[in-house]
């Protein structure tokens, strides 16, 4: 059974990278008929908000991206309790006692000598006294993992192929802080445990936490803790996606305040955001498609890139236009200005870029329409065409068909005068579909009033 999660902090919006890996392990799940979870990774107490938790699955609700369950990490504290009393036990996590500044301190030297800034482990090196000391002062300790050097870090990722860490190239990860409570990564790789979650599909910035998380899931496994909650595999399979960035190509500060606020703001339909979001970056082409089950079908690990996937406010709005096009009466019939019917829908749609630009044109339709001036000349056309109006099937091919023959019009000079006095406009949509809603009577007050009537 696959099993996919997307793990945001609660401690700000989702932002289109986010809303990116949420759609892809959605993706991932319904490819393979799998469950996608959502996890909300709430151990920082003091940065997360329940304002951002209801965020987020609002916004996953916007996208239709609703998660198949839900936990959140504050109320699985037992569980971390659990997990690392396993690992105490097994000596593979240990108390340090060294202070930020201390921390600080010996990076500073060792970067001023052209080291590596990994973690010296000299609280391995502390006697019980000084441990006890230390608690005598009241200092508690925060808590490492022990990574084991000897035990070669390597996984097969699904973008980014064979991957191989040097555990002695890394530090021993900070799990715990001294006021007990949980850093991100040994409660994740415990959650993906007891979730069972088969796939861990993220951005590249988590490769290094991926490193060491490999050693936590191998070290859980050992201890027992992993069979106990009945994991078959020692660890998930990884995947990392290359990060999202702006059109010029750098990480940019404004996509990661980009959201769907920003997309509804814009009138961009959440299928406009799920077709960019679910091609960019790979290997198949972004095209504007509705059709969630022809995209899941495509999905496939194997086309992603491993170069920035660049995200482009132009395409988005292009593909917008392009999936409004495409909708159907039914999908939209909630959103429309009163009166507008299915024909009126298939008359304005092409013209709209937006669906909420569909009131501007139903005016079209409604009225009033302010026609422009129009010449001696042209108001005696239009005099004409007031008369040679009927109103059978396609009243609008029979009145240009009356007059071209009465008149010896085209092109133009045919058409032009009579869509300006019945819109007021000279662009628009197909007139021959507009007519037939604007209806006889406002057409000969229409045409009447622009011929000086
Ligand atoms: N809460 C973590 C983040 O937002 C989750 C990373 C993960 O997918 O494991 O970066």
């Amino acid at each position: 059974m696959t099993t996919t999660r997307f793990a945001p902090s609660p401690t700000g919006r989702l932002h289109v990278g986010n809303i990116r890996t949420a759609l892809h392990n959605w993706m991932l799940a319904r490819k393979n008929g799998g469950r996608f979870l959502l996890r909300i990774d709430d151990t920082d107490a003091e940065r997360s908000r329940e304002e951002y938790v209801d965020a987020i699955r609002a916004d996953l609700a916007w996208l239709g991206l609703e998660p198949d369950g839900e936990q959140r990490q504050s109320a699985r504290l037992n569980l971390y309790e659990a997990a690392f009393e396993t690992l105490r036990a097994a000596g593979r996590v240990y108390p340090c006692y060294e202070t930020a500044q201390e921390l600080d301190l010996k990076r500073k030297i060792q970067l001023g000598r052209g080291l590596p800034p990994i973690y010296d482990r000299a609280a391995l090196d502390m006697t019980d006294a000084a441990r006890n000391a230390k608690e005598a002062e009241g200092i508690a300790p925060h808590w490492r993992f022990m990574l084991d050097h000897s035990e070669p870090i390597a996984w097969d990722d699904g973008v980014r192929g064979a991957q191989k860490f040097d555990a002695a190239t890394l530090s021993d990860p900070v799990v715990r802080r001294a006021d007990g409570s949980w850093l991100y990564m040994l409660p994740s790789a415990v959650d993906d445990i007891d979730m069972g979650v088969s796939h861990v599909l993220r951005g590249e910035d988590h490769v290094s936490n991926t490193a060491v998380q490999i050693q936590m899931f191998t070290a859980l496994h050992a201890a027992g803790f992993a069979a106990a909650k009945g994991a078959a595999k020692t660890h998930p399979d990884f995947a990392h996606e290359a990060l999202l960035v702006g059109r010029e190509g750098k990480l940019s500060k404004r996509l990661g305040s980009l959201g769907c606020d920003a997309f509804r703001e814009r009138r961009i339909e959440p299928e406009a955001v799920i077709a960019l979001l679910a091609r960019l970056g790979t290997s198949l082409p972004v095209e504007p498609i509705a059709d969630r089950a022809r995209l899941v079908e495509s999905f496939d690990l194997a086309t992603f890139g491993r170069a920035p996937a660049k995200f482009d406010d132009a395409e988005l709005d292009r593909l917008n236009t392009a999936i409004v096009h495409q909708m159907a009466f039914a999908e939209v019939a909630h959103r429309l200005p009163e009166g507008m019917d299915e024909a009126g829908w298939h008359a304005i749609r092409p013209n709209l870029s937006q669906v909420a630009e569909a009131g501007e044109w139903w005016r079209l339709v409604t009225g009033p329409v302010e026609p422009p001036e129009f010449s001696q000349e042209d108001r005696a056309y239009l005099s004409e065409a007031v008369g040679a109006l009927s109103w059978g099937d396609d009243p609008w091919r029979g009145l240009t068909d009356a007059l071209k023959e009465s008149t010896g019009r085209k092109g133009k000079p045919l058409f032009l005068p009579l869509r300006q006095a019945l819109t007021g406009l000279d662009h628009g949509p197909d007139m021959g579909e507009l007519l037939p809603l604007i209806g006889e009577v406002r057409a000969r007050e229409r045409l009447a009033r622009a011929a000086g009537e």
